[in-house]
Order: structure tokens, then C-alpha cells, then sequence
């Protein structure tokens, strides 16, 4: 086993004069701490997001909370700050650690309760926010494509929880990036209970077949992506004609192009699935379009709508 394996999204930075916001309140990060009966941390109760800072700007900050606040209602979750509050706060955050470019991890527990799962005996919600630099994959994996397997681990089918919902309980995703860690690969690609593709443990995913572009619908028990969302709008800005539907792995197999999307991995290359060679075995023409115009996106100006 390589607990090593490449990951983004990894903190690299020290707690030294890293402040956390909890509740209001911008705390040194030693002193920033949740009770051992919050819900969060019993039963995995909550909801969180991951969102990028890049040069000064919080990509896509209310696309984020938007998706929060959606997910904390799916679960009958108040969460104590309206959305203004949560965004002031977020800015608050980035600037108290001085990042320009890094990492944000905004979570919502369900609060103090008993030791038995009715959310209704918790206390109150606890909203903290953490701010932090980010290690991203390995430049290498951008450019030649990285490699990925399939799970054993099939995706919580959508009646189980809502895909919408980011929640804390990420112990399905955990099993898969289990399995990816001991085949010494970095993702794991998630199939559902149907056998379709859905995605992997952190990341959506993206095919090209036929200059095409094709991606799981959410009904395949996908989280939407918000990167999903920006790579499919700029695909079809660019005149890319991109269907949502459901694709089976062989299908997969036989793409031309692969690649996966996400907050922390922003748009990389997939090359190689199992044992399979995807297209020619380097990052295809579509792909590298998609994941330069990404970049651009997010460096010159990032929208933070
Ligand atoms: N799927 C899963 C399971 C995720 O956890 C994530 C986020 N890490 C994604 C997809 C990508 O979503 P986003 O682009 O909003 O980061």
C-alpha cells in the first residue's frame, strides 16, 4: 500500500497564526474546536464545501454556498448564518490568512446532541470555516494524463441520500479511495448500482467519443459538480457539443478522450482506466482544450458568482 499516493486538496501549511472562523468568531486555529457530541463527528451529520481562492478571488463563492444551503435544507439542517452572513465571513477568512491563492473548507455540523441520531436533540448547527494553501497533483499528471481504476465500491444509489447533498459522511468515497490507494493509483472511478458510470471518489468525470462530450447525469447518482458545470459551459461556448447521459465502463473504455473535474483537481487528464489505454494513450486535443481554457478562466478573473 501507498498512503502516499498523489492527492489534491492536501493542506500543507502549519497551524502556526492560521485563524479559523467558528460561529462568528476568527479563532487562533489550536483553540478552533467542535464538542465530541456534535453529530458531525458521531454520524458523519452535515454538510460541507470545498472552494478555491486564485489570486484574491473566491471562484464560484455563491455557487458554493448555493449548493450549501440547498443541501443543509435536504437534510433539515438550519444553518445559523444567512447566505450574505456566510459570504462576508468566507471573505473574512481568506484575508485573516493572508492567502491569495489556496483553499477553503466551509462546514456545517448538525451541533452538540445526545448519543442516539435523532438531529432534533442537537443543541444548535456549528458553522466553521477553514482557509489554506492547497497541494495540487503532480504538474507531470496534467500534462501526460493520470492513471485511475475502477472501485469495487459502487456509488450510494441516489434513494439513499440525495447525490445533491455534500455531506459529511463520506465513508462511501473513503472505501473507493481505499481500493485506488492499494492499486497505487490516485482516483478511484465509482460505478452506480445500475453498473453505469458515475463518478469517482472526489471528482466528476468526462468522456469524448467522436468530438462529443459526454458526462453522467445527475440522475446517475452523480454530485453535481460545480467545476462540471464551468467545463460544460466552456465546452459549449467553444462549440462543443456535450450530451449528459449514461455510459457503461466499457463504453468508457473505448472513449477517445477522458478527463475528470473537480474543486481541488481542477480539469486533469485520464489516460489509462484498469488496464486500458484511453485513446492514444495521451491527453486527446478536446480534453487539453477544455482544461486550458479552465485555467484561464480561474487565473485571469475567477467569477466568484
Ligand atoms: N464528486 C464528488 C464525490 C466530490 O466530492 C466532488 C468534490 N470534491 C466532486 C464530484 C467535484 O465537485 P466540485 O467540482 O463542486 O468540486
Amino acid at each position: 500500500m501507498n498512503p502516499q499516493a498523489s492527492t489534491a486538496a492536501t493542506s500543507t501549511a502549519t497551524t502556526t497564526n492560521k485563524k479559523v472562523w467558528v460561529d462568528g468568531q476568527l479563532l487562533p486555529a489550536d483553540e478552533a474546536k467542535v464538542s465530541v457530541f456534535d453529530h458531525g463527528l458521531l454520524y458523519g451529520d452535515g454538510v460541507f464545501e470545498g472552494i478555491r481562492i486564485y489570486n484574491g478571488r473566491i471562484l464560484k463563492l455563491a455557487t458554493h454556498l448555493k449548493r450549501l444551503y440547498a443541501g443543509a435544507e435536504l437534510i433539515d439542517l438550519k444553518i445559523r448564518q444567512d447566505i450574505d452572513e456566510l459570504t462576508a465571513a468566507t471573505h473574512e477568512t481568506v484575508k485573516a490568512n493572508g492567502l491569495a491563492n489556496g483553499y477553503i473548507r466551509l462546514v456545517v455540523t448538525r451541533g452538540g446532541g445526545t448519543l442516539g441520531l435523532n438531529p432534533y436533540l442537537c443543541d444548535k448547527s456549528v458553522t466553521f470555516i477553514i482557509a489554506d494553501t492547497i497541494k495540487l497533483y503532480p504538474q507531470e499528471m496534467y500534462d501526460h494524463g493520470m492513471a485511475i481504476i475502477t472501485a469495487k465500491t459502487r456509488r450510494r444509489p441516489a434513494d439513499c441520500i440525495p447525490p445533491q447533498v455534500k455531506s459529511l459522511n463520506y465513508l462511501n468515497n473513503i472505501m473507493a479511495k481505499i481500493e485506488a490507494i492499494r492499486a497505487k493509483v490516485s482516483e478511484a472511478l465509482m460505478l452506480n448500482h445500475r453498473g453505469n458510470v458515475a463518478e469517482c471518489t472526489g471528482d466528476n468525470i468526462f468522456m469524448v467519443c467522436d468530438g462529443v462530450l459526454i458526462t453522467p447525469p445527475l440522475s446517475a447518482g452523480i454530485l453535481p459538480g460545480i467545476t462540471r458545470g464551468i467545463v460544460i459551459d466552456l465546452a459549449r461556448d467553444a462549440g462543443v457539443e456535450v450530451r449528459e447521459t449514461d455510459f457503461t465502463l466499457d463504453e468508457l473504455y473505448a472513449a477517445d478522450e477522458c478527463f475528470l473535474t473537480g474543486t481541488a483537481a481542477e480539469a486533469i487528464p485520464v489516460t489509462k482506466i484498469d488496464d486500458k489505454t484511453i485513446g492514444d494513450g495521451q491527453p486527446g486535443p478536446i480534453s487539453l482544450r477544455l482544461i486550458e481554457a479552465y485555467r484561464a478562466l480561474v487565473t485571469n478573473a475567477a467569477p466568484e458568482d
